[in-house]
C-alpha cells in the first residue's frame, strides 16, 4: 500500500479497510500529517480534532474486527463549521460564535458518526455561509489549492479546498445558492446539492431556511453518492424534511445513460460566461452525446431574475435568522454593558463582519412595512416563475446541463471591494437553489491550469439520475494532465 494513503477515495479507502490491507489508524494519521504538512498554505481548516479523530479511528478498526462493515467505516471526512459538532466549537467562520461549543450534533453529523467515519476536524468557510470566495471567514482566508493566488470559491472554501488538497477523503459543505457546487467547481471536486427536504437541517446554522441544503463534496461522484445515502432521510428533528426513502445510490452507478435526455439552455451560455469555461462545458455535453444521451435545446427565460430575486429572499430569511446572536445565548458578550440593548449594540457590532451585517440591513428593509410587497412578496413570485420555468423543461428533458461557474477561480481580493461581483458568481447555481432542485457540480477540464466544473440539475428527489449522469460523464472524461497542485510545490 502506498504511503499516500490520504490521497485515497472514499471507495478506494473502503476496499483497502475491508480487505484488511490498511487500518483506520493508519488512514487517519495520514490524513492528520497531510494536514500538518500543507493546511498553513490552504488555511482549509478553521480546528483539527486529531485526538479524537485517533480515537473514533481506533474505536472504527475495532468495530471492523467486531464485524461491522460499511462504506463509511473508518473513513476521515472534515465538516464544514455550519455544522453543530457536539463538544466540538462551531463558529460559521463567525467572531460571533467564538468560544460556542454545541452540546448536540447535527443530524447529518451524527448519521456520520454512526456509519463509523472519522471527524478530522471543522472547515473554514464564508461567515454565515455568506460570499463566493471564502473571503468573509472572520478568521482567514482559504487559498485555492491549484493556485494559491486564487480563491477556492465560497461558502463551503474550506471544504472544497480540503477535498482537493486530500487533507480529507471528503468533506460536507451547505449549500444556499451555490456554496457547494461552486468551490467544488473552482477546486477540482465533485459537490452535490440535493433536494430540498432530502437531507435533514437540524444542526445546520441558519442562513436562509427555505433554500439551505447540507451537501457533500468529495474526489468522486461514486463517493458523493456514498455521502448522500449516508446523510440523507427523513428526521422528525426537521419540519422541512421529506419521508421519502433513501435508494442506494452508488449500487446504482453503472455508466450507462443511453436514451437519457439532456438539456441545454441559452441562458446558461449568455453573457458573462467565459469562453473558455463554456466550451470545456460543451465539450462535456458532447461527450454524453457521443455514449448515447440526446441533447435538446430547451430555455429557461426566467433565469436572469435569479439574481435579484436571491438577493432578496435570503437576506430576508438571514435578517430573521441572525435575530439570535444578541450576546446572551451563544458565543460573544459584553458583560461590561450598562443594559441589554448596549450589549447587543456592540456584540453584534463587534461580532459581525461586513457582508453579514450588509445581508441584515438588505433583509430587513425587504421585509420592513411599505417594502415587504414591493421585494419580498415579489421576489417570491417570481421565485415561482422561475420553478415553473424548470418544471416545463422537465416535460422533455430528464436532466439539464449548464456550466456550474461563469469562471474559473479568481484572485483573492479581486472581488472584495465589489460585492455585486462577487455576487455574479452564483449567476449559474442560485435559479436550481430556488427552486429547490437537487444539482451537481463534477469535475470537466481546466482552463490554463484551473479547474471547470459541469453543472447538471435534475427534478425534485431524482437525485438517482442526476448522480448516474456525473458518474457516466466522470467515467469517460479524458485523462487530465497531472497537474500539480500548488499546494505541493
Ligand atoms: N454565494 C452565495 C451567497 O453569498 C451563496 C452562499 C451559499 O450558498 N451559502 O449567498
Amino acid at each position: 500500500m502506498t504511503d499516500d494513503l490520504f490521497r485515497l477515495t472514499v471507495a478506494e479507502a473502503g476496499d483497502a479497510l475491508a480487505a484488511g490491507d490498511i487500518s483506520s489508524v493508519d488512514l487517519t494519521r495520514s490524513v492528520l500529517d497531510r494536514i500538518d504538512a500543507v493546511d498553513a498554505r490552504t488555511g482549509a481548516y478553521l480546528l483539527v480534532t486529531a485526538d479524537a479523530a485517533l480515537a473514533q479511528a481506533e474505536a472504527a478498526d475495532d468495530r471492523r474486527a467486531g464485524g461491522d462493515a460499511g462504506p463509511l467505516l473508518g473513513i476521515p471526512l472534515a465538516i464544514k463549521d455550519v455544522l453543530c459538532t457536539d463538544g466540538v466549537a462551531t463558529t460559521c467562520a463567525s467572531r460571533i460564535l467564538e468560544g460556542f461549543v454545541p452540546p448536540f450534533d447535527a443530524t447529518v453529523v451524527a448519521r456520520l458518526k454512526d456509519a463509523g467515519a472519522v471527524l478530522v476536524g471543522k472547515t473554514n468557510m464564508d461567515e454565515f455561509a455568506m460570499g463566493s470566495s471564502n473571503e468573509n471567514s472572520g478568521y482567514h482566508p482559504v487559498r485555492n489549492p491549484w493556485d494559491l493566488s486564487k480563491v477556492p470559491g465560497g461558502s463551503s472554501g474550506g471544504s472544497a479546498a480540503a477535498v482537493a488538497a486530500d487533507e480529507c477523503l471528503a468533506a460536507l459543505g451547505s449549500d444556499t445558492g451555490g456554496s457547494v457546487r461552486q468551490p467544488a467547481a473552482l477546486c477540482g471536486c465533485v459537490g452535490l446539492k440535493p433536494t430540498y427536504g432530502r437531507v435533514s437541517r437540524y444542526g445546520l446554522v441558519a442562513f436562509a431556511s427555505s433554500l439551505d441544503q447540507v451537501g457533500p463534496l468529495t474526489k468522486s461522484v461514486h463517493d458523493a453518492a456514498v455521502l448522500l445515502a449516508a446523510t440523507a432521510g427523513h428526521d422528525p428533528r426537521d419540519a422541512t424534511s421529506l419521508p421519502e426513502p433513501v435508494p442506494n445510490f452508488a449500487a446504482e452507478l453503472d455508466g450507462n445513460v443511453e436514451g437519457l435526455r439532456v438539456g441545454v439552455a441559452p441562458e446558461y451560455f449568455g453573457e458573462g460566461i467565459d469562453a473558455g469555461v463554456a466550451s470545456a462545458v460543451e465539450d462535456a455535453i458532447g461527450a454524453l452525446e457521443a455514449n448515447g444521451t440526446e441533447i435538446r435545446a430547451i430555455t429557461l427565460p426566467h433565469t436572469e431574475y435569479a439574481l435579484p430575486v436571491y438577493y432578496v429572499i435570503a437576506p430576508s430569511e438571514a435578517s430573521a435568522n441572525l435575530a439570535r446572536y444578541n450576546g446572551v445565548k451563544y458565543g460573544l458578550s459584553d458583560p461590561q454593558a450598562v443594559d441589554v440593548d448596549e450589549m447587543m449594540a456592540t456584540v453584534r457590532a463587534q461580532g459581525f463582519g461586513a457582508e453579514v451585517k450588509r445581508r441584515i440591513m438588505l433583509g430587513t428593509f425587504a421585509l420592513s412595512s411599505g417594502y415587504y410587497d414591493a421585494y419580498y412578496l415579489r421576489a417570491q413570485k417570481v421565485r415561482t416563475l422561475i420553478k415553473q420555468d424548470f418544471d416545463t423543461a422537465f416535460e422533455s428533458v430528464d436532466v439539464i446541463a449548464a456550466p456550474t461557474s461563469p469562471t474559473t477561480a479568481f484572485d483573492l481580493g479581486g472581488r472584495t471591494a465589489d460585492p455585486l461581483a462577487m455576487y455574479r458568481a452564483d449567476v449559474l447555481t442560485l435559479p436550481a437553489s430556488l427552486a429547490g432542485l437537487p444539482a451537481i457540480s463534477v469535475p470537466c477540464g481546466f482552463v490554463d491550469g484551473l479547474p471547470v466544473g459541469l453543472q447538471l440539475i435534475a427534478p425534485p428527489l431524482h437525485e438517482a439520475r442526476l448522480l448516474r449522469v456525473a458518474d457516466a460523464y466522470e467515467r469517460l472524461r479524458p485523462e487530465t494532465p497531472a497537474l500539480r497542485q500548488a499546494v505541493e510545490a
